[in-house]
């Protein structure tokens, strides 16, 4: 089963439930039973607005470039306002109301609680499972819901109970379903405003993204994050710094983050990257492959001294490996973000070289045996 097909079944049992509940519910006369009914059919709105939200999110136009995204957060308040109308409506009955339960639709509304409450608490557990597998938090959310809304049936079984033993405490349940709906139409209303004034995404995410950004060895810094939600879908714009020498590839690097991303987070829509080069020297990073304290090739390193700014800053152990060594030293050196490699010799394997070239490495060849003397060489060069 597809995700959207759990969001047609729960619009229909909202819908068929909300039938059930408001019809029962001004038979009976029980406000309680009514007030649970508008309740069930907000949600059955509220999952018909996020559905269709789904197909007008395809849809692009000349007037809206940005998609109408935000159409699923204005139809979300208008449900808001409806719910705090309604609650409004059945308080007043609660409070000034003058109405008789009529005893021969007791068992009825007792029937239509049970079945709806073991409907709401079955559906839910299954669209927790299906959460978990599709790992969908939109459906662990309705999952919840659904959770709340069995504790709302379980309040309506309860009030049939008590009328069924000649005890009407339905003013009471009824004001409990009320300060219910009113705050499912806060969470709604928060949410859509938080939404439509551009408020960012949760911080965990935003670090998540910072962290997939500078996993790219071309990217020096992040300059600035801002991330935003319209409907279900993010928008992100940042400024990075690359590189210098790397720039003429910097559309590269841009499309390779936008990927990395929208890989994690599939509900991205558009990433806009500026990038500007890294040009401040001191920011200079050269890895020297060394076999016994002596410079060396790709092929028999055995440790990678990282100098930044011609200091020593930490040593890593080159990896052994018969294959793919040369591979695997030119993975390191780019994925701690190097302007240059300092060896013997440029690498046999085609694969290396590429792998230099894409993150922009410079392969500095010396004949200098000597650490020191061969990053002289280099310092000669970056003093004019
Ligand atoms: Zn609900």
């Amino acid at each position: 089963m597809k995700k959207y097909h759990w969001s047609i079944i729960s619009i229909f049992l909202m819908l068929l439930l909300a039938i059930i509940k408001l019809g029962v519910g001004f038979l009976s006369k029980s406000v309680a039973l009514k007030a649970e009914g508008i309740h069930s059919l907000s949600d059955s709105l509220a999952s018909f607005i996020g559905f269709i939200s789904i197909y007008m999110s395809e849809k692009k136009h000349e007037k809206f470039p940005y998609g109408l995204y935000k159409l699923e957060n204005i139809g979300a308040m208008f449900i808001s306002f409806f719910l705090f109308f309604a609650a409004y409506d059945m308080f007043m009955d609660v409070l000034f109301g003058h109405y008789k339960i009529d005893r021969q639709y007791i068992s009825w509304g007792l029937g239509v609680g049970i079945i709806s409450m073991l409907i709401t608490f079955g559906f839910s557990v299954l669209e927790r499972i299906a959460a978990k597998k599709h790992n969908s938090p939109a459906l662990m959310a309705d999952s919840e819901h659904m959770l709340v809304d069995g504790f709302g049936s379980f309040v309506i079984t309860l009030n049939f109970l008590s009328l069924e033993f000649n005890i009407n405490l339905d003013k009471i349940f009824a004001s409990v379903i009320i300060l219910l709906i009113i705050y499912t139409g806060f969470h709604i209303l928060k949410e859509q405003i938080f939404v439509i004034l551009d408020a960012s995404v949760d911080s965990k995410m935003i670090e998540h993204i910072k962290d997939i950004i500078m996993q790219d060895p071309r990217v020096k810094s992040i300059k600035r994050l801002l991330v935003r939600k319209s409907g279900d879908k993010i928008f992100i714009d940042a400024a990075i710094s690359i590189k210098s020498h790397n720039f003429n590839q910097s559309h590269a690097v841009a499309d390779d983050i936008e990927e990395a991303i929208t890989r994690v987070f599939p509900q991205t829509e558009m990433v806009f990257i500026h990038y500007e080069p890294d040009e401040s020297p001191e920011n200079t990073r050269i890895a020297v492959l060394t076999f016994q304290d002596e410079v060396s090739d790709f092929k028999n390193v055995d440790m990678i001294h990282i100098y930044d700014n011609f200091v020593l800053t930490f040593v890593l152990k080159a990896k052994d490996d018969k294959e793919k060594k040369e591979d695997i030293t030119a993975t390191d050196i780019a994925q701690v973000k190097s302007d240059f490699v300092i060896a013997t010799n440029h690498p046999k394997s085609n694969r290396a070289k590429w792998i230099l070239h894409k993150y922009g490495v410079f392969i500095w060849e010396t004949e200098n045996k000597d650490i020191q003397k061969a990053l002289d060489e280099i310092k000669a060069f970056s003093k004019d």
